[in-house]
C-alpha cells in the first residue's frame, strides 16, 4: 500500500465552508447545501451551497461587468500572460488540486495529477498562444466603380461576452478549462456552473486565477444542480453557452438558448463511440488497446470505446487475451497509487451501470467478465466484457459510460462501416491495423468528430475535438474554438 496523506492544505481548504466564487471572492450563502461525498468510501468530504436566483445573477452579473470594463481593457497579450501564469499556479499546487479531485470524484491519483492538472496547464498554454492570433481577414470587395471609387473590406473577430460553462462531473477542471480559458483568450468572461457532484475544485482555482492576474469577475464560479445551469442559460447577461453532458440535458440546453434571446450555444455530448480491430491486428496491442479504450477512468469518458467490432476470425483469441490484464487489474482505493481501477464517481451512476449488469443477463447477452458490484463501501463495479448478442443490445446502442466493454465480431469491412456508422451518436472511433492504406479509408468514411488510428481516448490541445450527429455541435480547441467564442464583423469601406 501507497496510500498518500491528505495534505494539510487539502485538509483546510476541506474544512471550509464552500458555496460560489463571484465577483473576485469567496461567497457562501445560509441556503440548502450539496453533500458532496468521496466515492471510494461512500462518506461526506464537504458540503456545498446550491446557489439562489439572487447569486445566479449576481454572477452573470458581474461576468459582465468584467466583459465591458476591465477585461475589455487588456491586450491580447495581457491575457495570454494571465492564462500563461495561471498554467503555472495549477503546477505548484499540482498536488492539493489532485487530491481534492480525487477525493470528490474517485478519480485515481495518477489520473487527476496526469489529465486534471499536468494536461489542463498545457491546455491553458495553448489557449494563451491562440490569444495573440485572433484575427480577422482583409477582402477585397467586387462593388461596381461609377466615378473611379474603391472598395476593401476586412473582417474583425469580437468577443460574444459572457459565456456560461457548463461542465460534467467526469473531468472537473480539465473540462472547465477547456470553456473559461477559451473565453478568456478570446476576450470573453466566464461563469462556470460545475457538476453538483464534483463542486470543489473550480473554487479553488478561481482563486488561483485571481492571484494570477484575472480581473474580479472575469471567471466567476457558480455551483448548485441543473436548475442552476438552466437558470444561468436563460440570463440576460449570458451571451454563450458551452456546455458538456449527456444528450438529453444538451438537447434541453439548447432549446432553452434558442428560446432565451438565440443565445449562442456549443454542446458536446455524450457517444457510443466504435473501436475497430481489422483482420491483420496484433493480438497484444488489440488488448493494450481494448485497455485504452474502454477501461480508462473506469470508462468515464466521453471518447471512451464502448462497441469493440472484431473481425470474426480473431475474437476469440483477442477476448481470451483479455481476461489477463483484467484479472491483473488492482481494484482499490484511488488515493493509493499502486491501485489501477477505482469506484464510479457517484451513486447514481453506480446504480445505473449495475442495471446495466442486470439487462445484459436478462436480455441474453454472455458477459465474458466481470459483470458484478463489489462489496466494499463506495461505489466499486468490476471492469466488464461482454459479447453482445447481437446489434440490437443495448450495450451496443445505450451510452453506459462506464467500465464495459461491448463486443461483436463482423465478417467483412464493408458491415464493419455500417458497425461503425451504425448509431446516432458521432463522437469519436478508433480503427487498428498495419495497413494504413484501409485505415486512412475507414477513417474518411466513418461518421465522428475524431477518429483515431492504433489509438483511442487521448486528446491533444491542437487538434479540434467535438460530435458529429448527436454527439454535439460545435468543436473545441485547436484554432476551431475561435469562431464558436467570437462575432465575425465585416467592415466595408469606400474611398
Ligand atoms: P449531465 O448532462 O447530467 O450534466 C452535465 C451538467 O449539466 C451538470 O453540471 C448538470 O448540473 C447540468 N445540468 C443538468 N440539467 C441541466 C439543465 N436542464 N440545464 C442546464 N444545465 C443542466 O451529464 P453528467 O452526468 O454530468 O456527465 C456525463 C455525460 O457527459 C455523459 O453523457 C458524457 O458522455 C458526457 N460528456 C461529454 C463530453 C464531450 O466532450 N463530448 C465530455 C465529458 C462528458
Amino acid at each position: 500500500m501507497t496510500t498518500v496523506s491528505i495534505l494539510p492544505a487539502v485538509q483546510a481548504f476541506l474544512a471550509r465552508a464552500h458555496g460560489h466564487y463571484i465577483d473576485g471572492r469567496t461567497v457562501v450563502s445560509e441556503g440548502p447545501r450539496i453533500a458532496v461525498v468521496n466515492p471510494a468510501s461512500g462518506q461526506q468530504v464537504a458540503t456545498v451551497a446550491d446557489a439562489t436566483a439572487d447569486e445566479v445573477d449576481a454572477a452573470a452579473a458581474s461576468a459582465r461587468r468584467a466583459f465591458v470594463g476591465p477585461w475589455a481593457q487588456t491586450t491580447p497579450a495581457a491575457r495570454a500572460d494571465v492564462l500563461l501564469r495561471l498554467a503555472e499556479l495549477l503546477l505548484t499546487h499540482r498536488e492539493e488540486l489532485a487530491q481534492i479531485e480525487t477525493l470528490q470524484s474517485g478519480k485515481l491519483l495518477q489520473i487527476s495529477r496526469a489529465f486534471e492538472i499536468e494536461s489542463s496547464a498545457t491546455f491553458l498554454r495553448h489557449y494563451a498562444g491562440a490569444a495573440t492570433r485572433i484575427n480577422g481577414q482583409t477582402i477585397s470587395p467586387s462593388l461596381p466603380s461609377v466615378n473611379g471609387e474603391l472598395y476593401t473590406a476586412f473582417t474583425l473577430r469580437q468577443p460574444l461576452g459572457v459565456v456560461a460553462g457548463i461542465v460534467p462531473w467526469n473531468f472537473s477542471i480539465e473540462i472547465a478549462v477547456w470553456k473559461f480559458a477559451s473565453a478568456l483568450a478570446t476576450g470573453c468572461t466566464c461563469v462556470i456552473k460545475p457538476s453538483e457532484y464534483t463542486p470543489l475544485t473550480m473554487l479553488r482555482i478561481a482563486e488561483l486565477a485571481s492571484e494570477a492576474g484575472a480581473p474580479a469577475g472575469a471567471l466567476n464560479v457558480i455551483n448548485g444542480r441543473g436548475q442552476v445551469g438552466s437558470q444561468l442559460i436563460s440570463h440576460d447577461d449570458i451571451a454563450k453557452v458551452s456546455f458538456t453532458g449527456s444528450v438529453p440535458t444538451g438537447i434541453k440546453v439548447g432549446v432553452s438558448a434558442m428560446e432565451a434571446k438565440l443565445t449562442r450555444f456549443t454542446l458536446e455530448l455524450g457517444g457510443k463511440n466504435s473501436v475497430g480491430f481489422l483482420k491483420d491486428v496484433d493480438a497484444d496491442k488489440a488488448v493494450a488497446g481494448i485497455l485504452e479504450a474502454g477501461f480508462l477512468h473506469s470508462g468515464q469518458i466521453c471518447a471512451a470505446g464502448e462497441r469493440f467490432f472484431v473481425h470474426r476470425s480473431r475474437i476469440d483469441e483477442i477476448l481470451e487475451k483479455l481476461t489477463h490484464p483484467l484479472t491483473a487489474l488492482r481494484i482499490g482505493d484511488p488515493l493509493d497509487e499502486a491501485t489501477q481501477f477505482g469506484p464510479l464517481s457517484n451513486k447514481p451512476h453506480f446504480e445505473k451501470i449495475s442495471a446495466f449488469f442486470a439487462r445484459a443477463r436478462s436480455e441474453g447477452d454472455e458477459i465474458i467478465y466481470g459483470g458484478k458490484t463489489l462489496d466494499r463501501p463506495g461505489f466499486f463495479v468490476e471492469p466488464t466484457v461482454v459479447r453482445a448478442r447481437d446489434t440490437h443490445a443495448a450495450l451496443l446502442n445505450e451510452e453506459t459510460f462506464g467500465p464495459i466493454a461491448t463486443f461483436l465480431p463482423y465478417d467483412d469491412e464493408d458491415e464493419l462501416l455500417a458497425l461503425f456508422n451504425g448509431t446516432p451518436y458521432g463522437l469519436s472511433a478508433s480503427v487498428w491495423t498495419n495497413d494504413l492504406s484501409k485505415a486512412l479509408r475507414l477513417a474518411s468514411q466513418i461518421e465522428a468528430g475524431t477518429v483515431w488510428v492504433n489509438m483511442h481516448t487521448l486528446l491533444d490541445p491542437a487538434v479540434p475535438f467535438g460530435g458529429a450527429k448527436q454527439s454535439g455541435i460545435g468543436r473545441e480547441f485547436g484554432d476551431a474554438f475561435i469562431a464558436d467564442y467570437t462575432e465575425l464583423k465585416s467592415v466595408i469601406v469606400r474611398y
